[in-house]
């Protein structure tokens, strides 16, 4: 099925045991010059202005328990910090509900559906990625277009599918006019429901598929080339930053990159299966 998709045999278990599959440090240095944006856009000015926003708002909230609170310091911020305090008392269907009726950004103006997220809520992993693209706008469901596909093809390689085991959201949950990458304020204004999907879930692993999901979680502007292969925190939860699969679309060579970057997962918490 993968050779069918075109997808290689990278995704193929070989039988090789995950630690030959999982880089040396040495072997993961790769270009700055890389980029490692989903969408294949040069960095966009907002990430640049970020950490900047974030600074000033004192940062991205990281929540403490349940209860999850936003940042202040601006009008973006004291919108997110009323929503979040409405947010963070939620249940799932109020939250889905609170998803699709949300006006917090320029981003509701254009969506078609909003999509708040799919899978086991009982799920030890969980999936962040962007945002939708135009076919998950249409359906209301993320990763359904060919970046889905390849997504479906990488989880089933190690034999986990998004209905078990596996929930998988996105850091904005409504789609960025054109597939441009999400802007920081756009970011913030939707934290607070990825803050109550992780709250709720209680995750034992989340993986942050591209940029904008990992700086989301990791609170700072990175790269993926520079911090994927090893595992981050996010409130006590084991967190791996690997490419986006729009982004290995494009990079088939950075796959390998990506599988071993599952394969720590894989070892970290060992999926549901
Ligand atoms: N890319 C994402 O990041 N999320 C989706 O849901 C689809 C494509």
């Amino acid at each position: 099925m993968l050779r069918e998709m075109g997808l290689g045999p990278i995704w193929r278990l070989r039988g090789v045991p995950d630690h030959q599959l999982i880089a040396r440090p040495e072997e993961m240095r790769v270009s700055p010059a890389d980029n490692d944006s989903p969408r294949n856009e040069a960095p966009p000015s907002s990430v640049s202005t970020y950490t900047t926003e974030l600074k000033q708002r004192g940062g991205m909230p990281r929540p403490t328990s349940q209860e999850n609170t936003v940042p202040t310091g601006d009008s973006v911020a004291s919108n997110a910090q009323g929503n979040a305090s409405r947010v963070a008392m939620l249940d799932w269907p109020d939250l889905e509900q609170a998803i699709r009726d949300c006006n917090a950004c320029v981003l509701c103006e254009r969506r078609n559906m909003a999509v708040p997220g799919i899978g086991d809520r009982n799920a030890d992993w969980l999936l962040v990625g962007e945002g939708p693209g135009a076919e998950e706008d249409r359906k209301g469901e993320p990763f359904v277009g060919q970046a889905g596909k390849l997504l479906d093809a990488m989880l089933g390689a190690i034999g986990l599918s998004r209905n078990k085991g596996i929930y998988i959201a996105n850091a904005v949950k409504c789609r960025p006019p054109g597939n441009r990458t999400p802007a920081s304020e756009e970011l913030a204004a939707c934290y607070p429901f990825l803050a109550r999907q992780i709250a709720l879930l209680q995750p034992k692993l989340i993986i942050a598929l591209g940029r904008p999901a990992a700086q989301v979680l990791l609170n700072r502007e990175i790269r993926i080339s520079a911090e994927r292969g090893v595992p981050h925190d996010y409130a006590g939860i084991p967190l791996i930053v690997t490419y986006h699969p729009a982004y290995l679309l494009r990079n088939q060579h950075d796959k390998a990159k990506a599988w071993a970057d599952l394969c720590l997962a894989r070892r970290l918490v060992p999926p549901q299966v």
